[in-house]
């Protein structure tokens, strides 16, 4: 059977292969439709990325093929914050799309940030 376009975008995804199992990382949630892991280039004392397990590439993608899947992860950004007591003091969930924004892996993820006093984006 041939492979789609899609199948060969996951196969080199590092999140996909995190996502599996394939590649180690710290592990701080999951569920069935989703991963949360520490970000190995943390900004914050808490900076964890929400990913599906499923390749998305973005929230264009999952706004047109997903979109339930909005809920999944939202979901799981608010079990993050919880797991790492930052629900009372607050923390940002943000996703970076496309170049303006600095968006470097094309698998949909949220970092949820908290832990200290965030500055103002821009
Ligand atoms: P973005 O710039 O929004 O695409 O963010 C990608 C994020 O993934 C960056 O903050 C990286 O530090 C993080 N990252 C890349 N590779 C890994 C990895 N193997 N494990 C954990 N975080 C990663
Ligand atoms: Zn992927």
């Amino acid at each position: 059977m041939a492979l789609s376009d899609k199948d060969r975008d996951s196969m080199d995804c590092i999140f996909c292969a995190i996502a599996s199992g394939e590649m180690t990382a710290e592990l701080v949630a999951e569920s069935p439709q989703a991963v949360a892991f520490r970000d190995r280039s943390a900004t914050a004392p808490t900076h964890v990325l929400v990913i599906p397990r499923k390749h998305i590439a973005s929230v264009d993608e999952m706004s047109q093929l997903e979109p339930h899947l909005a809920a999944d992860l939202l979901r799981l950004c608010a079990e993050v914050a919880r797991v790492e007591n930052i629900l009372e003091s607050g923390y940002r969930v943000v996703t970076n799309i496309g170049d303006d924004a600095g968006q470097t892996i094309f698998h949909i993820h949220f970092h949820v940030l908290g832990g200290r006093k965030l500055r103002e984006m821009g």
